[in-house]
């Protein structure tokens, strides 16, 4: 089976620096918030270029954390995408946040035209999370017009993202602030849960690092509600090691693979992202839309041996949870709707083997 992940293989290749990274951690007798947590955070900024990131437990908590830092109060407008991972809209919701969704573009991206347009017609939306799906950044110099325009807050969600450039400019740099998930699925993965939030105001970063550890100011000194939402020691090591010797190369090769789709696949019932010569996608995952019966097209490329998934099946806005919660929704969300009933995800990550990839491809050039 052609995998949507494969972490066997990643064992095979890491596991044995991974083990020495633990043992290090495990020697030290040091746990949670301690020097690899410290030193991680320093090299996450420096790859980002950004002035500060700040560990977290997990890629939602770093949201919550984003949005309380930058002032979000109760009731307060958010406006986001119904199209992504849960957790973007229940951080706004933790964090207080009323969510405003917009509908999405071609690629399952927030529609940034009408974001400007809710913008424009509800001046009370002060806040914005929009999200870098799939690894396809938003058009950052579009983001720092709206962002000037409407003196908005930006907490970008960067899970699927790091690494990602628009205009050679890094996602997460336009907004306030980054939020970045270290789930073991994603471009950064860790071995269990883990997040940071990253931005460029020193009041920001002393912030953050009160509401990760309870709210703590100084020892034994709560100023604000917080939570607990620390990085453990074992993670940031096996992280920083991973930032550090593998990250290039796993972004690369995810690059190297989409391209090669891009270029290959042909099938008319199969549409493939498009993607602006400014954008530079770090393929999280790829997306397609395939014609006529999802759930045929799912099949047939399991008898072929290749592993799908559809991210995401329920609009945010369709989900149970959402029920009993104050949400708007700006215009229709059709595009996102048509995204939620068409999309695939097919296999990229960067341990596929040129057959697989070969496989994969003619798999979908001959799907009828
Ligand atoms: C994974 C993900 C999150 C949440 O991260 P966790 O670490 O799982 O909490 C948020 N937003 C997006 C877009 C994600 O893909």
């Amino acid at each position: 089976m052609i995998q949507l992940n494969d972490f066997g293989r990643e064992y095979g290749d890491i596991g044995q620096e991974l083990l020495a990274c633990a043992d290090v951690v495990l020697k030290s007798g040091y746990y949670v918030l301690g020097e690899f947590v410290a030193s991680f955070e320093k090299d996450l900024a420096n790859y980002w270029h950004l002035p500060w990131a700040v560990g977290c437990g997990n890629g939602l908590d770093a949201i919550e954390i984003g949005l309380r830092v930058a002032g979000l109060k109760a009731g307060e407008k958010v406006l986001t995408t119904p199209l992504s991972a849960f957790a973007t809209t229940l951080a706004i919701i933790r964090a207080g946040g009323t969510p405003v969704f917009v509908d999405v573009d071609v690629n399952g991206n927030l529609d940034l035209d009408l974001a400007e347009a809710a913008l424009s017609a509800d001046a009370s939306i002060r806040y914005m999370v929009p999200v870098h799906l799939y690894g396809i950044p938003l058009d950052l110099n579009r983001l720092t017009r709206i962002k000037k325009k409407f003196h908005i807050i930006i907490v970008e969600d960067c899970a699927q993202a790091i690494g990602a450039l628009f205009d050679n400019q890094a996602v997460g740099s336009v907004g306030e602030m980054a939020a970045v998930s270290f789930y073991p699925t994603k471009n950064l993965g860790a071995i269990g849960d883990g997040g940071a939030i990253l931005g460029k105001s020193e009041s920001f970063r002393r912030r953050a690092m009160s509401l990760r550890n309870y709210g703590q100011s100084s020892r034994y000194v709560h100023e604000v509600l917080g939570m607990n939402s620390r990085l453990d020691e074992l993670h940031a090591a096996m992280l920083d090691y991973i930032l550090k010797y593998q990250l290039g190369k796993y972004i690369t090769r995810r690059k190297e693979i989409a391209a090669t789709y891009l270029k290959r696949i042909k099938n008319s019932l199969i549409k493939l992202p498009s993607i602006d010569s400014a954008c530079q996608p770090v393929w999280h995952l790829f997306p397609i839309i395939v014609s006529g019966d999802r759930q045929k097209f799912m099949d047939y490329c399991k008898q072929n041996n290749i592993q799908t998934a559809v991210h995401y099946p329920v609009l945010i806005t369709d989900q149970k949870a959402l029920s009993s919660v104050r949400f708007e929704i700006y215009g229709t969300l059709k595009q996102a709707r048509f995204m939620a009933n068409h999309e695939v995800s097919i296999p990229i990550h960067p341990y596929l083997t040129e057959q697989e990839v070969e496989c994969v491809i003619q798999t979908l050039c001959f799907y009828t």
